[in-house]
């Protein structure tokens, strides 16, 4: 394979020629990185922002490390072997679910009170009915929205504000089932939060990528094109030509953004997918709340969880409480806002008198694609078939499960891909690169 040769072309301008240019070095992005170089290849990792890590990213304010929203590592996701497999070491601890309050009606409630279900012991049941691997399996092929209204009606609004938070959705409406149920399945077997946050895992991550020789670029890609049977990224000043691509950059919007009308399959993909936001905050307190860990509403899309009752993310006796309103755009009428602060308001009084700091962000796009009943086609995949040496990696493809461990398992295929693309082809002209 070839060298990473920096060339100064006529115009002046740098161009350099490598095997793979791996687009966006989040955590699919620098997963894809390290598998390619791995397999051999010389890869250059493209990034528009001074920091790695994109969504995984944790920010310190006065002591606290927060991320962008609450960030659990699922157990038995497709995420967490393959970060240990490629030496990215954490430490974290398991969140007390069945622990947490409830919210109806704008007021605190109990399990008995909001359902006759039995208290906790009858949702523990319930959970466990509904990630039977017999149920799992018989929801194939359904629309979750049907199948949840099957459910007992008692059992609804708790199963409802639980699965949410599995899955980040708040409409099931379209969505398929076994995938759904899957993801509830990981969460039922427990996730953990990570001392020192998320970030924890893009320091492990970003160091690994410098072991393994890869080029880092600061650059924003404006476009990717065939060049001479090869893939030219455009950047400021130049562009990387290689002779396969992963785009990293989050979804299918994002890789069209580069491709122009290349590819009608990522036109299409572009245009069916229905990404997940989530609007939040993050409240971070000088002193432990009253009630921990968190609380759960279930007659309005809202979670939140003090993140610092199971982990390091807070200065000794603080809290970090993250406050979620799942699928914002599918509630016009509330206001995100107002409703988590409410909720807080019940589940943690006194609260305002304790802040240190709110950071708010508005609208995040917490998957780039929802796992959709849809024709295979449809939905987004690692291979783009019409483009050759052109993969996709990111949260979009909910065939690798969903959220971070999409995004992970997703960018080890695609860096694999992409080092076998580059080595069954022809290697370029090494006296055109200087
Ligand atoms: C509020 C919230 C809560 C979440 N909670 C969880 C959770 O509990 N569990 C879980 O598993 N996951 C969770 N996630 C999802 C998780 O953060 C993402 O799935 C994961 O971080 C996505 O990684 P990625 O590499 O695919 O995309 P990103 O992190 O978006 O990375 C894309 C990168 O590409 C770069 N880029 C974009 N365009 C260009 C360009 N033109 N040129 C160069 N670079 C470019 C960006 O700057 C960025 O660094 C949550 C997300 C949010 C927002």
């Amino acid at each position: 394979m070839t060298s990473n040769t920096p060339n100064i072309d006529e115009a002046g301008v740098t161009d350099h020629l490598t095997d793979v240019a791996v687009v966006g070095s989040g955590l699919a992005g620098m997963v894809a990185a390290v598998d390619a170089a791995r397999a051999g290849a010389a890869v250059t990792l493209i990034e528009a922002r001074t920091a790695v890590g994109g969504r995984a990213r944790s920010e310190r304010h006065d002591g606290f490390v927060v991320n962008q929203g609450a960030h659990a590592l699922y157990r038995t996701g497709a995420a967490l072997p393959i970060l240990a497999d490629l030496g990215v070491r954490w430490t974290g601890r398991r969140p007390r679910v069945l622990g947490s309050g409830w919210l109806a009606g704008g007021r605190r409630s109990s399990m008995a009170r909001l359902a006759p279900i039995g208290g906790t012991r009858g949702l523990a049941a319930l959970v466990r009915a509904a990630t039977s691997g017999r149920e799992v399996e018989r929801s194939r092929g359904r629309n979750m929205a049907d199948w949840l209204a099957e459910q007992p009606e008692r059992a609804r609004p708790a199963l409802w504000a639980l699965i949410r938070t599995a899955t980040y959705q708040a409409d099931m409406d379209g969505s398929d089932a076994h995938a759904i149920l899957t993801q509830f399945r990981r969460g039922a077997r427990g996730v953990y939060y990570l001392d020192g946050g998320w970030q924890t895992l893009v320091d492990g991550l970003a160091k690994v990528v410098d072991a393994e020789g890869v080029r880092r670029l600061e650059a924003k890609a404006s476009a990717v094109r065939p060049v001479d049977g090869r893939w030219a990224v455009d950047v400021p000043g130049g562009s990387v030509v290689a002779s396969s691509v992963v785009l990293a950059t989050g979804g299918p919007t994002d890789a069209e953004r580069l491709l122009g009308d290349l590819s009608p399959t990522v036109s299409r993909w572009a245009r069916v997918a229905e990404p997940v936001k989530a609007s939040t905050l993050e409240v971070l307190l000088s002193a432990k709340p009253k009630r921990r860990p968190g609380a759960y509403a279930v007659d309005e899309p809202v979670y939140n969880v003090d993140a610092a009752a199971t982990c390091r993310v807070a200065p000794d006796g603080g809290a970090l409480v993250h406050c979620l309103f799942y699928e914002p755009d599918r509630h016009p009428d509330l206001d995100p806002r107002a409703r988590m602060e409410a909720a807080l308001d019940v589940w943690q009084p006194g609260w305002r008198d304790r802040v240190v700091d709110v950071v708010e962000r508005k609208r995040m796009v917490v998957a780039h694609d929802r796992p959709r009943l849809a024709p295979a086609a449809d939905l987004p995949s690692v291979v783009v078939p019409d483009l050759d040496g052109v993969f996709l990696a990111g949260d979009a493809i909910t065939t690798h499960g969903l959220l971070a461990d999409a995004a992970v398992s997703s960018g080890r295929e695609a860096g694999r891909a992409a080092a076998r693309h580059c080595a069954v082809r022809p290697q370029p002209d090494r006296a055109t690169t200087g």
